[in-house]
């Protein structure tokens, strides 16, 4: 029997101005405390851009809404002459939560390899803040049948050097690239099989303790409508959600998706 709590987080990615960000937090806080329906059970987590942040600090400060939030990147440094990056000290005083590393649009569009990966979780776990590794395999790989041995790959990459204390908390997120802002979803089961053989594989790097504990993610034009059938799935214990996330009460509804 697992007690992993479902998670819910919502990648706003470069999205929504500042006016439009702290009102789709509240909008979404009201929502989830309305009494209507019962989120008890499930973390729900927004991931603004940087700028955002304070303000949702001090919304979320103000009112103890039922709300964490998390930032989409980190810098693998703590401080120093790194011009434009965002430390995890700076991030752990904003109350942050969670941070995104490896999101497939950076390793995509910045060149984010494994190794990488990997240093930006580190670095997060040494702030006190839990990575939500991106993991998953672009079409062509898919094509070809190799879902599972290349997303492994990138799952023993990311937890290199990490240790079995740091991967318990860890939350990894199976976004298959071809799945992402696509409308494409991957079936309940395309999504069992890599987030079970993930599951599997830390089984093996750590141990079933620590496999039983990690909280695996999928994600990919995941709506209202279709994630029942995902959750229902053993190894997915939440989604990240991208562009459904940027409407409060369709968020809401993703959150409690029984
Ligand atoms: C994402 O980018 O993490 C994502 C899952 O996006 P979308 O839900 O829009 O496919």
């Amino acid at each position: 029997t697992t007690t992993r709590t479902p998670l819910m987080a919502g990648n706003w990615k470069m999205n929504l101005d500042h006016l439009q960000a702290t009102h789709t937090v509240q909008k979404l806080a009201w929502t989830l405390k309305d009494g209507k329906h019962d989120y008890a059970a499930v973390e729900v987590v927004v991931v603004p851009p940087f700028t955002d942040l304070r303000s949702v600090q001090t919304l979320v400060d103000a009112d103890k809404l039922q709300v964490k939030y998390g930032a989409q990147d980190v810098s693998a440094h703590t401080e120093g002459a790194y011009t434009g990056e965002i430390s995890p000290v700076m991030l752990a005083k904003l109350g942050v939560s969670y941070v995104v590393v490896g999101h497939s649009e950076r390793r995509q569009y910045h060149g984010e390899d494994d190794a990488t990966v990997s240093a930006k979780a580190k670095s997060a776990f040494g702030q006190g803040l839990v990575p939500i590794i991106c993991v998953g395999e672009g079409l062509d790989v898919r094509k070809a049948g190799e879902q599972v041995p290349f997303t492994l790959a990138q799952v023993d990459g990311a937890f290199e050097g990490l240790s079995a204390e740091q991967a318990a908390q860890a939350v990894v997120a199976y976004e298959p690239v071809w799945a992402i802002g696509t409308g494409e979803v991957a079936t309940p089961d395309d999504a069992q099989e890599v987030c079970g053989a993930i599951r599997g594989r830390l089984a093996e790097l750590y141990s079933a303790e620590v496999a039983d504990a990690v909280r695996v993610l999928y994600g990919g034009s995941v709506k209202s409508g279709n994630v029942a059938s995902i959750m229902a799935q053993p190894d997915v214990d939440g989604a990240l959600v991208g562009g459904a996330s940027l409407d409060p009460e369709e968020f809401a509804r993703i959150a409690r998706y029984q």
